[in-house]
Protein backbone atom coordinates (compact mmCIF):
# COMPACT_ATOMS: atom_id res chain seq x y z
CA UNK A 1 0.00 0.00 0.00
CA UNK A 2 1.32 3.29 -1.06
CA UNK A 3 1.00 6.96 1.00
CA UNK A 4 1.33 10.71 -0.71
CA UNK A 5 0.83 13.26 1.44
CA UNK A 6 -2.09 14.60 -0.71
CA UNK A 7 -3.69 11.38 -1.13
CA UNK A 8 -3.22 9.47 2.35
CA UNK A 9 -2.66 5.60 1.92
CA UNK A 10 -4.27 4.21 -1.02
CA UNK A 11 -3.89 1.08 -3.72
CA UNK A 12 -3.46 -1.72 -1.33
CA UNK A 13 -2.37 -5.00 -3.63
CA UNK A 14 -1.35 -8.23 -3.54
CA UNK A 15 1.49 -8.81 -5.56
CA UNK A 16 3.85 -11.50 -6.94
CA UNK A 17 7.21 -11.66 -4.88
CA UNK A 18 10.05 -9.73 -6.29
CA UNK A 19 12.41 -6.95 -6.60
CA UNK A 20 11.29 -2.88 -5.78
CA UNK A 21 11.97 -0.67 -8.12
CA UNK A 22 13.35 2.90 -6.21
CA UNK A 23 14.55 5.91 -7.70
CA UNK A 24 18.63 6.39 -7.11
CA UNK A 25 17.56 9.52 -5.19
CA UNK A 26 14.98 7.64 -3.45
CA UNK A 27 15.46 9.29 0.55
CA UNK A 28 14.90 5.80 1.98
CA UNK A 29 18.83 4.91 0.48
CA UNK A 30 20.27 7.98 1.64
CA UNK A 31 18.78 9.11 5.35
CA UNK A 32 17.23 5.37 6.21
CA UNK A 33 13.84 6.79 6.92
CA UNK A 34 12.61 3.26 7.18
CA UNK A 35 10.92 1.17 10.17
CA UNK A 36 9.80 -2.64 10.60
CA UNK A 37 8.16 -5.14 12.56
CA UNK A 38 8.36 -9.04 12.88
CA UNK A 39 5.60 -10.85 14.49
CA UNK A 40 4.43 -14.49 14.03
CA UNK A 41 1.38 -16.87 12.12
CA UNK A 42 1.26 -20.57 14.33
CA UNK A 43 -0.56 -23.25 13.11
CA UNK A 44 -3.34 -24.88 15.82
CA UNK A 45 -3.34 -28.82 15.49
CA UNK A 46 -6.85 -28.43 14.01
CA UNK A 47 -5.08 -26.71 10.99
CA UNK A 48 -6.18 -23.24 11.55
CA UNK A 49 -4.00 -20.03 11.70
CA UNK A 50 -3.41 -17.48 13.94
CA UNK A 51 -1.18 -14.64 15.46
CA UNK A 52 0.25 -13.11 18.47
CA UNK A 53 -0.80 -9.68 19.96
CA UNK A 54 -0.89 -8.04 16.57
CA UNK A 55 -2.33 -4.79 17.78
CA UNK A 56 0.74 -4.22 20.07
CA UNK A 57 2.90 -4.67 16.81
CA UNK A 58 0.92 -2.62 15.06
CA UNK A 59 1.25 0.52 18.06
CA UNK A 60 4.81 -0.27 18.17
CA UNK A 61 5.30 0.45 13.99
CA UNK A 62 2.73 3.65 14.78
CA UNK A 63 5.03 4.90 17.44
CA UNK A 64 8.53 3.85 15.97
CA UNK A 65 6.02 5.88 12.00
CA UNK A 66 6.36 8.90 14.70
CA UNK A 67 9.80 9.08 15.79
CA UNK A 68 10.76 8.29 11.80
CA UNK A 69 8.98 11.38 10.62
CA UNK A 70 6.50 8.43 8.80
CA UNK A 71 2.89 8.31 8.19
CA UNK A 72 0.89 6.62 10.87
CA UNK A 73 -0.65 3.17 9.05
CA UNK A 74 -3.82 2.51 11.05
CA UNK A 75 -4.14 0.02 13.32
CA UNK A 76 -6.58 -1.95 11.21
CA UNK A 77 -4.70 -1.78 7.60
CA UNK A 78 -1.79 -3.95 9.83
CA UNK A 79 -4.28 -6.81 10.46
CA UNK A 80 -5.74 -6.87 7.24
CA UNK A 81 -2.52 -7.17 5.44
CA UNK A 82 -1.79 -9.97 7.62
CA UNK A 83 -5.26 -11.30 6.91
CA UNK A 84 -4.35 -10.88 3.01
CA UNK A 85 -0.69 -12.62 3.04
CA UNK A 86 -2.47 -15.77 4.83
CA UNK A 87 -4.99 -15.56 1.84
CA UNK A 88 -2.28 -16.41 -0.80
CA UNK A 89 0.52 -17.64 1.47
CA UNK A 90 -1.48 -19.63 4.16
CA UNK A 91 -0.34 -23.04 2.96
CA UNK A 92 3.13 -22.11 3.83
CA UNK A 93 2.21 -21.80 7.54
CA UNK A 94 4.58 -25.17 8.72
CA UNK A 95 2.99 -27.09 11.43
CA UNK A 96 6.06 -28.74 13.05
CA UNK A 97 7.25 -28.00 16.69
CA UNK A 98 8.07 -24.53 17.22
CA UNK A 99 7.65 -23.61 13.53
CA UNK A 100 6.00 -20.54 12.29
CA UNK A 101 5.61 -18.46 9.25
CA UNK A 102 7.31 -14.96 9.82
CA UNK A 103 5.98 -11.79 8.54
CA UNK A 104 8.23 -8.85 8.40
CA UNK A 105 5.86 -5.66 7.62
CA UNK A 106 7.95 -2.62 6.87
CA UNK A 107 7.36 1.01 5.49
CA UNK A 108 10.18 3.29 3.48
CA UNK A 109 10.81 6.83 1.83
CA UNK A 110 10.49 6.46 -1.74
CA UNK A 111 10.29 9.45 -2.70
CA UNK A 112 13.29 11.00 -4.82
CA UNK A 113 14.79 14.07 -3.90
CA UNK A 114 18.18 14.79 -2.26
CA UNK A 115 16.95 17.45 0.72
CA UNK A 116 17.20 16.33 4.34
CA UNK A 117 13.02 16.51 5.50
CA UNK A 118 10.48 13.65 5.55
CA UNK A 119 9.64 11.98 2.29
CA UNK A 120 6.36 13.13 1.02
CA UNK A 121 5.78 9.37 -0.85
CA UNK A 122 5.87 6.29 1.38
CA UNK A 123 5.23 2.43 1.16
CA UNK A 124 4.18 0.13 3.27
CA UNK A 125 4.56 -3.74 2.35
CA UNK A 126 4.77 -6.54 3.97
CA UNK A 127 6.71 -10.13 3.01
CA UNK A 128 6.44 -13.44 4.15
CA UNK A 129 9.09 -16.24 5.40
CA UNK A 130 8.73 -19.90 6.87
CA UNK A 131 10.70 -20.07 9.88
CA UNK A 132 12.04 -23.25 11.33
CA UNK A 133 12.61 -23.81 14.89
CA UNK A 134 15.09 -21.24 16.27
CA UNK A 135 16.78 -24.10 18.43
CA UNK A 136 17.03 -27.49 16.81
CA UNK A 137 17.53 -30.13 19.35
CA UNK A 138 16.08 -27.99 22.67
CA UNK A 139 16.63 -24.18 23.73
CA UNK A 140 20.29 -23.99 24.18
CA UNK A 141 21.88 -21.07 26.82
CA UNK A 142 23.33 -18.11 24.54
CA UNK A 143 26.74 -16.44 24.95
CA UNK A 144 27.04 -12.65 25.27
CA UNK A 145 29.43 -10.50 24.73
CA UNK A 146 29.19 -7.26 26.75
CA UNK A 147 29.90 -4.18 23.55
CA UNK A 148 32.35 -1.43 25.79
CA UNK A 149 33.05 0.51 22.44
CA UNK A 150 29.91 0.54 20.84
CA UNK A 151 26.12 1.96 21.53
CA UNK A 152 23.28 0.89 20.12
CA UNK A 153 21.46 4.24 20.98
CA UNK A 154 21.58 7.31 22.61
CA UNK A 155 19.70 9.14 24.74
CA UNK A 156 16.80 10.82 22.44
CA UNK A 157 17.87 8.88 19.61
CA UNK A 158 15.99 5.82 17.83
CA UNK A 159 16.63 2.92 20.36
CA UNK A 160 12.94 2.90 20.96
CA UNK A 161 11.57 2.36 17.51
CA UNK A 162 12.09 -0.42 15.32
CA UNK A 163 14.18 0.94 12.41
CA UNK A 164 17.52 -0.10 10.16
CA UNK A 165 19.98 2.52 11.69
CA UNK A 166 19.79 0.88 15.00
CA UNK A 167 20.96 -2.72 13.49
CA UNK A 168 23.07 -1.02 10.93
CA UNK A 169 24.98 0.05 14.47
CA UNK A 170 24.63 -3.15 15.93
CA UNK A 171 26.01 -5.34 13.18
CA UNK A 172 29.90 -4.14 13.89
CA UNK A 173 29.57 -4.95 17.71
CA UNK A 174 27.78 -8.11 16.73
CA UNK A 175 31.21 -8.68 14.51
CA UNK A 176 33.05 -8.24 17.46
CA UNK A 177 30.52 -10.40 19.66
CA UNK A 178 31.29 -13.73 17.05
CA UNK A 179 35.40 -13.27 17.46
CA UNK A 180 34.65 -13.58 21.15
CA UNK A 181 33.06 -16.57 20.67
CA UNK A 182 29.61 -15.42 21.21
CA UNK A 183 26.49 -15.36 19.72
CA UNK A 184 24.75 -11.85 20.82
CA UNK A 185 25.86 -8.50 22.27
CA UNK A 186 24.42 -6.68 25.58
CA UNK A 187 24.55 -3.38 24.97
CA UNK A 188 24.87 -0.68 27.89
CA UNK A 189 23.85 3.12 27.78
CA UNK A 190 25.90 6.31 28.52
CA UNK A 191 24.93 5.06 32.48
CA UNK A 192 26.59 2.10 32.41
CA UNK A 193 23.20 0.51 32.90
CA UNK A 194 21.96 -2.71 31.08
CA UNK A 195 20.12 -1.79 27.62
CA UNK A 196 19.28 -5.08 25.45
CA UNK A 197 20.94 -7.34 22.86
CA UNK A 198 20.69 -6.51 19.34
CA UNK A 199 17.45 -8.29 18.94
CA UNK A 200 16.21 -9.11 22.04
CA UNK A 201 15.60 -7.44 25.95
CA UNK A 202 16.94 -9.34 28.81
CA UNK A 203 15.02 -10.36 31.92
CA UNK A 204 16.64 -11.08 35.63
CA UNK A 205 15.02 -13.46 38.21
CA UNK A 206 16.19 -12.31 41.84
CA UNK A 207 15.91 -15.38 44.31
CA UNK A 208 13.71 -13.61 46.05
CA UNK A 209 10.97 -14.54 42.48
CA UNK A 210 11.19 -10.96 42.04
CA UNK A 211 11.62 -10.46 38.04
CA UNK A 212 13.19 -7.27 36.61
CA UNK A 213 13.80 -5.94 33.13
CA UNK A 214 15.89 -2.95 32.15
CA UNK A 215 13.74 0.43 31.91
CA UNK A 216 14.97 3.22 29.80
CA UNK A 217 14.02 5.38 26.72
CA UNK A 218 16.30 3.83 24.14
CA UNK A 219 15.17 0.30 25.00
CA UNK A 220 13.08 -1.30 21.81
CA UNK A 221 9.57 -2.60 23.89
CA UNK A 222 9.68 -6.13 23.22
CA UNK A 223 6.23 -7.72 22.76
CA UNK A 224 7.43 -10.72 23.86
CA UNK A 225 8.95 -9.13 27.13
CA UNK A 226 5.92 -7.79 27.49
CA UNK A 227 3.86 -11.10 27.50
CA UNK A 228 6.56 -13.28 29.85
CA UNK A 229 6.22 -10.12 32.44
CA UNK A 230 2.18 -10.40 32.26
CA UNK A 231 2.21 -14.37 32.63
CA UNK A 232 4.94 -14.24 35.65
CA UNK A 233 2.79 -11.47 37.02
CA UNK A 234 -0.19 -13.72 36.78
CA UNK A 235 1.69 -16.93 38.67
CA UNK A 236 2.59 -14.25 41.62
CA UNK A 237 5.85 -12.98 40.21
CA UNK A 238 6.80 -9.33 41.65
CA UNK A 239 7.69 -7.46 38.17
CA UNK A 240 10.38 -4.37 38.13
CA UNK A 241 10.77 -2.23 35.55
CA UNK A 242 13.63 -0.04 36.40
CA UNK A 243 17.24 1.10 35.46
CA UNK A 244 20.25 -2.14 35.95
CA UNK A 245 23.81 -1.49 36.28
CA UNK A 246 26.27 -4.02 34.78
CA UNK A 247 27.96 -3.69 38.50
CA UNK A 248 24.10 -5.04 39.86
CA UNK A 249 24.50 -7.48 37.11
CA UNK A 250 27.43 -8.63 37.87
CA UNK A 251 27.75 -8.49 41.60
CA UNK A 252 23.99 -9.93 41.73
CA UNK A 253 25.73 -13.06 39.70
CA UNK A 254 28.51 -13.35 42.15
CA UNK A 255 26.39 -12.99 45.09
CA UNK A 256 23.55 -15.56 43.96
CA UNK A 257 21.14 -12.53 44.37
CA UNK A 258 20.49 -12.99 40.80
CA UNK A 259 19.38 -16.84 40.24
CA UNK A 260 18.79 -16.44 36.43
CA UNK A 261 19.24 -14.28 33.41
CA UNK A 262 17.54 -14.77 29.93
CA UNK A 263 17.25 -12.99 26.83
CA UNK A 264 12.98 -12.58 25.02
CA UNK A 265 12.45 -12.01 21.63
CA UNK A 266 9.91 -12.98 19.07
CA UNK A 267 12.30 -15.22 17.22
CA UNK A 268 13.83 -17.31 19.95
CA UNK A 269 11.00 -16.71 22.48
CA UNK A 270 12.68 -17.14 25.38
CA UNK A 271 16.43 -17.67 25.87
CA UNK A 272 18.99 -18.17 29.05
CA UNK A 273 21.85 -16.39 28.92
CA UNK A 274 25.07 -18.95 29.72
CA UNK A 275 28.00 -16.82 29.83
CA UNK A 276 28.74 -12.71 29.94
CA UNK A 277 31.90 -11.86 28.53
CA UNK A 278 33.26 -8.95 28.43
CA UNK A 279 36.86 -7.13 28.15
CA UNK A 280 39.23 -9.21 30.94
CA UNK A 281 36.13 -11.41 31.90
CA UNK A 282 33.83 -13.78 31.76
CA UNK A 283 30.98 -14.74 34.21
CA UNK A 284 29.14 -17.92 34.07
CA UNK A 285 25.16 -17.13 34.72
CA UNK A 286 23.09 -18.87 36.67
CA UNK A 287 20.42 -21.15 34.54
CA UNK A 288 17.32 -22.21 36.24
CA UNK A 289 13.58 -23.00 35.31
CA UNK A 290 11.68 -19.49 35.68
CA UNK A 291 13.27 -19.01 31.85
CA UNK A 292 12.16 -22.20 30.59
CA UNK A 293 8.84 -22.80 32.00
CA UNK A 294 7.27 -19.32 31.11
CA UNK A 295 9.07 -20.08 27.61
CA UNK A 296 6.63 -23.46 27.43
CA UNK A 297 3.87 -21.32 29.02
CA UNK A 298 3.83 -18.45 26.03
CA UNK A 299 4.31 -20.91 23.30
CA UNK A 300 1.66 -23.38 24.63
CA UNK A 301 -0.74 -20.15 24.51
CA UNK A 302 0.86 -19.35 20.84
CA UNK A 303 0.42 -22.79 19.43
CA UNK A 304 -3.21 -23.48 21.02
CA UNK A 305 -2.43 -25.88 23.76
CA UNK A 306 -3.43 -23.68 26.57
CA UNK A 307 -6.12 -21.20 27.42
CA UNK A 308 -5.64 -17.65 25.76
CA UNK A 309 -6.54 -15.64 28.65
CA UNK A 310 -5.70 -12.44 28.33
CA UNK A 311 -7.61 -12.60 24.15
CA UNK A 312 -3.89 -12.35 23.09
CA UNK A 313 -4.65 -14.57 19.52
CA UNK A 314 -5.63 -13.43 16.62
CA UNK A 315 -7.55 -15.82 13.99
CA UNK A 316 -5.91 -14.98 10.45
CA UNK A 317 -7.46 -17.50 8.46
CA UNK A 318 -11.18 -17.76 7.55
N1 LIG B 1 15.04 -5.60 21.09
C1 LIG B 1 15.40 -5.49 19.79
C2 LIG B 1 16.48 -4.56 19.42
C3 LIG B 1 14.72 -6.25 18.82
O1 LIG B 1 15.07 -6.17 17.52
C4 LIG B 1 13.69 -7.13 19.21
C5 LIG B 1 12.97 -7.95 18.18
N2 LIG B 1 11.87 -7.26 17.63
C6 LIG B 1 13.35 -7.20 20.57
C7 LIG B 1 14.06 -6.42 21.48
C8 LIG B 1 12.24 -8.09 21.07
O2 LIG B 1 11.00 -7.61 20.64
P1 LIG B 1 9.78 -8.59 20.36
O3 LIG B 1 9.60 -9.37 21.60
O4 LIG B 1 8.63 -7.70 20.07
O5 LIG B 1 10.18 -9.44 19.21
Amino acid sequence: ICWSENGGWHRPRVQPYGPISLDPAASVLHYGQEIFEGIKAYRHADGSIWTFRPDQNAQRLQRSAQRMALPQLPEEYFLQSLKEAIKVDGAWVPSGEDQSLYFRPFMFAKEAFLGVRPAKKVAYYLISSPAGAYFSGGVKPVNIWLSENYARAGKGGTGAAKTGGNYAASLLPQAEAYEQGCQQVVFLNEEGNVEELGGMNVIFVFKDGTIVTPQSDSILPGITRASILQLAEDRGHKVERRAVSLQEWRDGVASGDIVEVFACGTAAVVTPIGLLKGPGFEDVQPTGEVALSLREELTDIQYGRREDKHGWLVRLDG
